[in-house]
């Protein structure tokens, strides 16, 4: 297993359109890149991780969704691949979301609290499953990525120009500190 290169602000390619993953791409390869998928989520203590985040534009997510299930975090990783919500409940929630592209950046998303999964596992197996409340929040967070809408897109524009501020700042601190001439 290895860690993977995550794709941060401000690479474009977050706001792309991610491909499914078709029939002939099942198999280990891609079950053993969702590992190293979710390793990556986890040496970066995150809850989900899409595919375009570490640069491969395709429907596939990892999430730690033990808190469902009652397992530590660490032990309750999931892979997806081609997920669709095929139910959705109109009851909403929203918590303060954070992501591994986005570092520092907190939005509150209105989420439906109650959805329905189909998705495949790496290896081809259909699965439905239900999801509520903080997984339902994740699995949406990472289908989201899918289509290109990123935390960013989804918070409000003063809150956007003052991530996009702060940002900038920080880059010419760095730049500074490591002895780059800034003009
Ligand atoms: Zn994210």
């Amino acid at each position: 297993m290895s860690i993977l290169k995550l794709v941060t602000v401000p690479s474009k390619l977050l706001s792309q359109k991610s491909e499914p993953i078709q029939d002939s791409e099942f198999g280990e390869e891609l079950d053993k890149f969702m590992s190293d998928m979710a390793e990556t989520m986890y040496a970066f203590e995150g809850v989900g991780l899409a595919g375009v985040q570490v640069g491969k534009l395709k429907t596939i997510l990892v999430a730690d969704l033990g808190y469902a299930t009652g397992l530590p975090y660490g032990q309750g990783s999931v892979k997806m691949v081609n997920p669709r919500i095929v139910e959705s409940s109109s009851n909403m929630i929203s918590i303060p979301e954070g992501c591994l592209s986005y570092p520092g950046l907190e939005t509150s998303v209105d989420r439906a609290d109650k959805i329905k999964v189909e998705y495949f596992t790496p290896l081809g197996e259909r699965r439905e499953e239900e999801f509520t409340n903080l997984a339902a929040i994740v699995l949406q967070h990472e289908m989201d990525h899918f289509v290109g809408t990123t935390l960013l897109s989804r918070s409000s524009s003063f809150k956007r120009q003052r991530y996009e501020a702060r940002l900038k700042k920080e880059m010419q601190r760095y730049l500074k500190a490591n002895g780059y001439e800034i003009r």
